[in-house]
């Protein structure tokens, strides 16, 4: 008869499996007739006592599964040693014996912790029917991670943030970047805290590290004679943020251009000229936000003062809240040159033209097309040959526009009319692309020649950061050293 010996991890044979819709129960026994004392390391048959021991193991068709154990105490053969009584190790569990699961859950929820962080690891461990709670989850990350510092004189370290819960509260995360492992989690992101942990271990050379200014502090004054090195991937996430950034201050000048400038509630539908008042509302509130920020006001106390949430006041500093129109009338960009060419041949019924979209993908309602037609009517009533009309993109979907989706016909049309009107954000695109394969390319060479290329652009500030922060950008294009993307979610 089978005995479901491949169920029970090495060390542990099954003498029974009880289960229900939900669960597998493995009553299971060790296989060892010996143990070996923890204290002098000698061998003993003499069992003192027996209790039961419970481990979560991995699922199982479907189901969660605990192994239920009888666990050996043994008296210590040898007379001399002060150890009179242990408990049985057991190879399921490493050796550790109060641990509640074993050796190859745990390892999953590590892993689990590490990529996802507190509660999404919580929530997709609850799917993988894996029983454990985002405390456990953490302790596993730190425990995993404090086994390696024992073993490990690291050399050459990344340091990054790392989400105990993201948006709410980061850890810092330390790797050994040669042997692609974790060495350490911190409990925060405080350059003291990274500082005294750099100090404390001499032998690192070489230290990775976004731009921030805590870990560039952390890692001058901790290991004052290492090596900086500035994290790639971080590097060209501040040059698209850069970009994003000097779109977002060019808006006035892209509504003008791209039609919403100067919005004509006389041309919108009732739905739109309510949204087109409620967006400048939040324009009057967004310049207050921003304007606080500007004199170095914190994020708590601007949210004080506006009376509005934290989270908002954190929205719209990071570019958000800027659309005057928003999903509904975006969802039609994709088919906006099918629409025209249609209302020019003179298709100009609304739902006529909505079905025309619904072919083509559109999965919107039918009001979005008619008062896309609406508006239509109204500006060929109003004007004859004025400015592209319609609201203006995001800053977020203009800076797509101009970067990857670049190619589309769509896009090719904006970028020409921004191009005559805004060259310098043109040309900031260029510099930003040109920064990118720099990095991807490692071209130290060329840093100073895009450096004083840019220093006049849009990307002014980002090419500060980079000048201050020199030796470490050079030392990215020259080191193999990197962190790559980061785990556990960025903050945000
Ligand atoms: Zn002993």
């Amino acid at each position: 008869m089978s005995r479901g010996i491949s169920l029970a991890p090495c060390g542990l044979t099954v003498e029974r499996i009880e289960s229900d819709p939900n669960k597998l129960l493995i009553l299971a026994r060790s296989t060892a007739k010996t143990a070996v004392c923890p204290t002098c390391s000698g061998e003993s048959d003499l069992v003192h006592s027996r209790y039961q021991r419970s481990l979560a193991d991995l699922p199982s068709q479907g189901r969660a599964v605990e192994i239920r154990l009888w666990t050996r105490r043994f008296r210590c053969s040898r007379t001399e040693c002060r150890q009179k009584i242990f408990t049985e190790r057991l190879a399921a569990t490493e050796d550790r014996p109060y641990v509640r699961c074993t050796a190859r859950l745990d390892n999953i929820v590590h892993h689990l912790g590490l990529a996802l962080g507190g509660w999404p690891g919580q929530s997709l461990a609850k799917r993988l029917l894996i029983p454990v709670s985002r405390h456990t989850l953490l302790r596993v990350v730190r425990r995993g991670a404090a086994r390696h510092t024992t073993i490990e004189k690291p050399r050459i370290t990344g340091v990054d943030d790392w989400a105990w819960r993201r948006g709410h509260r980061y850890g810092t995360i330390i790797y050994d970047l040669e042997q692609h492992r974790i060495i350490d989690l911190l409990p925060d992101r405080e350059a003291a805290t990274l500082k005294q942990w750099l100090a404390e271990r001499p032998t690192i050379t070489v230290i990775a590290r976004d731009r921030g200014a805590g870990y560039i502090q952390a890692a001058t004054e901790g290991r004052p004679e290492a090596t900086q090195v500035a994290d790639r991937w971080h590097l060209m996430e501040n040059a698209s943020a850069a970009f994003l950034s000097a779109v977002q201050q060019s808006m006035q000048v892209l509504r003008s251009v791209l039609g919403t400038g100067g919005v004509d509630p006389k041309q919108l539908s009732g739905a739109e000229r309510r949204q087109h008042d409620r967006w400048l509302r939040r324009e009057k509130e967004n310049t207050v936000i921003l304007a606080l920020a500007k004199q170095g006001v914190a994020i708590k106390e601007i949210a004080r003062r506006t009376g509005r949430s934290r989270k908002l006041v954190r929205h719209v500093l990071r570019g958000g809240r800027t659309d005057v129109f928003r999903s509904r009338t975006n969802s039609l960009e994709p088919f906006a040159a099918q629409l025209e060419t249609a209302w020019t041949d003179g298709c100009q019924n609304g739902a006529a033209l909505w079905r025309q979209v619904t072919a083509a993908g559109f999965t919107g309602g039918l009001r979005v097309v008619t008062e896309w037609a609406t508006r239509q009517r109204k500006r060929a009533n109003t004007e004859c040959d004025g400015p592209p009309s319609g609201p203006a993109p995001s800053a977020r979907r203009i800076a797509r526009m101009m970067t990857s989706e670049r190619e589309q016909a769509a896009s090719a049309r904006i970028v020409a009319t921004i191009k005559r009107a805004l060259p310098d954000l043109v040309t900031a695109r260029d510099l930003m692309d040109r920064f990118h394969k720099l990095i991807q390319h490692r071209k130290p060479a060329d840093l100073e020649t895009w450096i004083s290329e840019a220093t006049s652009s849009l990307l002014a500030s980002f090419i500060s950061g980079i000048v201050s922060d020199q030796a470490a950008v050079q030392a990215a294009l020259k080191e193999p050293w990197s962190n790559g993307k980061p785990r556990g979610g960025t903050p945000g």
